[in-house]
């Protein structure tokens, strides 16, 4: 069933100037601002009880279509976008000591990124207009999303991107047929090049948030974030709305039209009464190029613009952030939030984290959130109980190799063979024989099976490590002797033989007292038991939250 013919106004985001919606406005007549916002009537979508109407509706973007800026259904040009999953993080979430962490996996799209939810709408939009041809400038996904829902419609389109963006992304362009235009320069001159030669040619230019479509499609992350966690199990009561809103939305940022597109979407449901709040807003970009970081931190409401961006990560390479910025900060005054960002290290580090914990294998803008939700997590920033919305906003793509590093593989020289078909099996083994298995071997003595696995995943998550556990004192004195680890991490309380008495066995064994030990209690020690610890160990750490980096770095330290 259909509802009644809409009823949409354009409100400017700057003087409040409102028009009725025939065609987007590029920018507001009265002021001049660029950033305009679609207002729907709210009022009559719940009076016609819009939540049960769409109930029936497939999953997927246009699922919320009442909300969206297009007149006729049948411009849709659609490849199931939107509907991703909401993945309940549970091992990150132990690790971080969050346990309602969810994952909003936008990896899923046709494209591989969120930009999939823009590229449906605005390319819907502009074949409504009846435009043919046009430009787009962009960091990479912007121009591969378009590129395929435009050979979809029928639209010619010219892609802009910086000579940054990996070549894997600009020949995936190019497969869809798009124009690519690689420019040596940053974002912002990639942009005005674009726009030049848009004029010059007479085409149409979409301007990304400026352009009322993308902060529109962007609304639908949110109610999509709040229908899937009214149905998430195990989440503590909630406000008794019919949707939920999360506590916190965090989002890899460049030119912000993501969150302030989710802000958006949540004020709306609390308008239709669906949910009670708007969610803290996190923003996490590249340290070499965050210029809203910077404000934040400043406690300022204008950013100062980042002219060379000094980062590899080219989809987080948006220097100059100008109005959106300063729309952000106005909602992360009102509803809380944060801004952090994490260097390129730490987000190829997230990235092996994420793939090896959570089996989620992400680009290098989407692994900077998560780097930047260790962080906020470390400091303290979340409640134990919040609930956690994190954006997956992008698939690896390609593995670019600076995130595996040089040893990804291990590599066989048969060439001695000398192109036989059938390998002598000699030859084989002797090449197998070479293989590096310099891996270092660490025993886990521990008893809480719950400790116990997540230790395991942190050292597996960082590769390079062999690793055996054993679930009580006895049995890790016994996997010591039979398999000679490099290294022992033992808890201290342990029903009858405990890591007290683990470790003065091992100390007091000469084939073993050279092993170096790592303690890792929940227990407050007396002065007694320190001593009985003192110069028997290497390191003492306190089990919880931030225990990844802590026990990792103590373990390099005691290998060395
Ligand atoms: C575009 C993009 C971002 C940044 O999005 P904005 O909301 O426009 O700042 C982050 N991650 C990926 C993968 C992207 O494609
Ligand atoms: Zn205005």
């Amino acid at each position: 069933m259909s509802l009644p013919r809409r009823n949409i106004h354009l409100r400017c985001t700057y003087c409040g100037y409102r028009t009725v919606y025939e065609r987007p406005l590029a920018s507001c007549p009265e002021c001049g601002e660029t950033i305009i916002e679609a207002e729907y009537d709210l009022q009559s979508l719940k009076e016609l009880n819009w939540v049960e109407q769409i109930r029936a509706r497939p999953a997927g973007l246009w699922r919320y279509r009442e909300l969206l800026p297009l007149h006729d259904e049948a411009n849709i040009v659609s490849m199931g976008e939107g509907g991703t999953p909401l993945l309940h993080a549970r091992k990150l979430g132990m690790m971080l000591d969050l346990k309602h962490l969810y994952i909003k996996d936008e990896r899923q799209g046709p494209t591989g990124s969120f930009k999939d939810r823009q590229a449906s709408v605005a390319i819907s939009v502009l074949r409504e207009l009846g435009i043919d041809e046009m430009v787009v400038a962009s960091t990479g996904n912007v121009a591969i999303a378009y590129a395929a829902y435009a050979a979809r419609a029928d639209i010619k389109l010219w892609t802009f991107v910086t000579s940054m963006v990996p070549g894997d992304k600009m020949r995936e362009v190019a497969i869809y047929g798009a124009e690519v235009i690689k420019v040596t320069g940053t974002y912002e001159e990639t942009k005005a090049v674009a726009a030049r030669f848009a004029r010059s040619r007479n085409l149409y230019i979409d301007k990304g948030i400026k352009s009322i479509a993308a902060v529109e499609s962007m609304t639908t992350l949110a109610y999509e974030i709040a229908e899937q966690l009214a149905a998430a199990p195990g989440l503590p009561p909630g406000p008794g709305t019919p949707w939920r809103a999360p506590d916190w939305y965090v989002q890899g940022v460049s030119g912000g039209m993501g969150p302030i597109g989710v802000a958006k979407g949540f004020r709306e449901l609390i308008r239709l009464g669906l949910v009670d709040k708007v969610p803290a807003l996190a923003g996490i970009q590249s340290e070499g190029c965050a210029p809203m970081v910077h404000a934040f931190q400043a406690g300022q409401s204008v950013a100062t613009p980042v002219t060379t961006p000094k980062t590899l990560i080219a989809t987080l390479a948006t220097g100059d952030p100008g109005r959106a910025y300063q729309l952000l900060w106005e909602q992360v005054q009102q509803h809380g939030g944060y801004m952090a960002d994490a260097s390129d290290q730490e987000a190829f580090a997230a990235t092996r984290v994420l793939a090896r914990m959570e089996g989620i294998s992400v680009e290098p803008a989407t692994a900077v959130t998560f780097a930047g939700l260790f962080k906020m997590a470390r400091v303290g920033l979340f409640k134990p109980d919040d609930v956690i919305v994190v954006n997956c906003s992008g698939h690896t793509f390609p593995v670019e190799k600076q995130i595996l590093g040089e040893e990804w593989a291990r590599q066989v020289d048969v060439s001695g063979a000398g192109g036989q078909v059938s390998l002598p099996e000699e030859g084989l083994l002797s090449a197998l024989d070479h293989i590096n298995t310099s891996v270092r071997k660490i025993a886990i003595i521990e008893d809480t099976p719950d400790a116990a696995r997540l230790m395991m995943r942190i050292l597996q998550a960082n590769g390079g490590y062999e690793v055996n556990v054993a679930h009580d004192g006895a049995a890790g004195i016994e996997l010591v002797r039979r398999w000679r680890p490099d290294l022992v991490i033992t808890d201290l309380m342990m029903p009858d033989v405990d890591g007290f008495q683990v470790i003065e066995t091992l100390k007091g064994d000469e084939d073993f007292r050279d092993i170096p030990i790592i303690v890792v209690t929940a227990k407050e020690l007396t002065p007694h038991e320190r001593d009985r610890l003192n110069g028997r160990i290497t390191s003492l750490l306190q089990k919880g939250s931030g225990m990844n980096e802590e026990l990792l770095q103590s373990i390099v330290e005691s290998l060395q």
